[in-house]
């Protein structure tokens, strides 16, 4: 087994957890394989004429609490194995949260930065059709994720009204507000990172103005992570991008370095630090690492050497089962991927709860609301830690959501 695959790794991770749920034997049998994965093959026109041939995928992995949710990567990296990953951590993520869903998560292998707006336009739409028979309101509900954002959703919407004849803003979550977007979506990722950031520090008993942090991935989560940490008084050192990396010890200018990624459309080359890679950078003599980028950032070779005293999981599975045995060893906390990056999915649900009314709500309320969800979530892991006496706080989460999703399954039988 490689120490980077991100299928074994959630498995793995349910299975630590699996001894502090009551959980049915046959349930999480079940549990360890997606209810489905659809390929599709997605040629397109370039603007230059030429016909290229992309393939992408959908998976649904569980659906026992509500319809599936998840987001849709756009990413060379992209497999099969690892959308079936994400969408299960997406399962977990929405039970833990107590959402009415369940989980999924689509990507396409491909490197948009190389692609006109057209051309992605073009991809996007025909990647909706390709999946259109699976997706639906009430069966399962996309979102943006890696290089896809509202311009996407609102493309993967107009496709699916298009077919349907007549408009369907829930079919997908994350929209522009023109079409039904909500307020507070665009940020409810990286205001959920920032919302367990003080619980975490209240929690360890440390003062959050007098943390420095350092950041991987300057993206929709990690720029506004980054920012709402830097409102709390916490002091961002370092932070990177796909581009390069930026550092300083007296903390960097956070609205200066969000108008340099505009204007040059990466991190490297700003002028108010020094430039820094990656692998400094998750090593860094920090009080946070937060990685906000992909998955494996925290490989064992990190986990060794790395000096945070704590570990805020912005992204997804961005530490490895063999990392994460490591930290606990070396007594670094890890507050984990499925609880730190739960506001997107909240506020997502929220969209769609306002679409399927018609009406709308305003800032305040949704991120009052987003607060109140992931603050409990927050306090149902830290219970579960306590009193199950789980190994750490990944496992106690995991808990929790397995015996919310095993529940569901218990309740509704095996089919036929
Ligand atoms: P994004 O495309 O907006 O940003 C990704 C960022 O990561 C970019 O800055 C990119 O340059 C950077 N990056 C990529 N490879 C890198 C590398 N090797 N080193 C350093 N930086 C690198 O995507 P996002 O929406 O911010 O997603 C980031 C993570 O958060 C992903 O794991 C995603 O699954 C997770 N997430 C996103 C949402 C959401 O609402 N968008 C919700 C929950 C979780």
């Amino acid at each position: 087994m490689s120490e980077t695959d991100s299928l074994d790794n959630m498995i793995d991770q349910m299975s630590a957890a699996r001894p502090y749920a009551d959980i049915e034997d046959g349930v999480f049998e079940r549990l360890k394989y997606p209810e489905r994965t659809l390929k599709v093959t997605l040629p397109i026109h370039h603007d230059d004429g030429r016909v290229q041939v992309y393939e992408g995928y959908r998976c649904q992995f569980d659906s026992a609490r509500g319809p599936y949710k998840g987001g849709v990567r756009y990413h060379p990296s992209v497999t099969r194995r690892e959308v079936e990953a994400l969408a299960g951590w997406m399962t977990w993520k929405t039970a833990l949260m107590d959402l009415p869903y369940g989980g999924a998560k689509g990507g396409i292998i491909v490197d948009p930065r190389e692609f006109s707006d057209r051309e992605t336009e073009r991809l996007t739409r025909r990647y909706t059709e390709g999946i259109r028979r699976m997706i639906g309101p009430d069966m399962d509900v996309p979102a943006p994720d890696i290089n896809t954002g509202p311009q996407t959703m609102a493309w993967m919407m107009d496709t699916y009204s298009m077919y349907a004849g007549y408009v369907i803003p829930d079919v997908v979550t994350g929209k522009p507000p023109s079409i039904g977007g909500t307020a507070g979506r665009v940020e409810a990722t990286g205001r959920g990172v920032a919302i367990t950031a003080d619980h975490a520090f209240e929690y360890f008993e440390r003062d959050l103005t007098e943390a420095t942090v350092a950041i991987q991935g300057f993206g929709n989560v990690g720029s506004v992570a980054a920012r709402l940490l830097d409102q709390r008084g916490a002091t961002i050192v370092a932070v990177s991008d796909v581009t390069g990396g930026t550092y300083s010890g007296d903390g960097l200018d956070i609205a200066a370095l969000e108008g340099h990624v505009e204007q040059t459309g990466g991190v490297a080359g700003f002028g108010g630090g020094q430039a820094i890679g990656n692998d400094d950078l998750l090593r860094l003599d920090v009080d946070v690492l937060c990685p906000a980028a992909l998955e494996n950032a925290i490989t064992v070779d990190v986990a060794e050497e790395l000096r945070a005293e704590l570990v805020l999981e912005a992204a997804n599975g961005p530490t490895t089962v063999a990392a994460d045995e490591i930290l606990r060893e070396r007594d670094i906390p890890v507050v984990p991927d499925i609880l730190t990056n739960a506001g997107g999915v909240i506020v997502s649900y929220l969209e769609w709860v306002q679409n399927s009314q018609q009406y709308s709500w305003d800032l305040e309320q949704v991120n009052a609301d987003l607060e109140r969800r992931i603050s409990t979530a927050f306090e149902d892991t830290l219970d579960a830690f306590a009193e199950r006496e789980t190994p750490d706080l990944r496992t106690a989460a995991y808990a929790v959501a397995l015996e919310r999703v095993g529940g569901a399954h218990e309740v509704r039988g095996l089919f036929p």
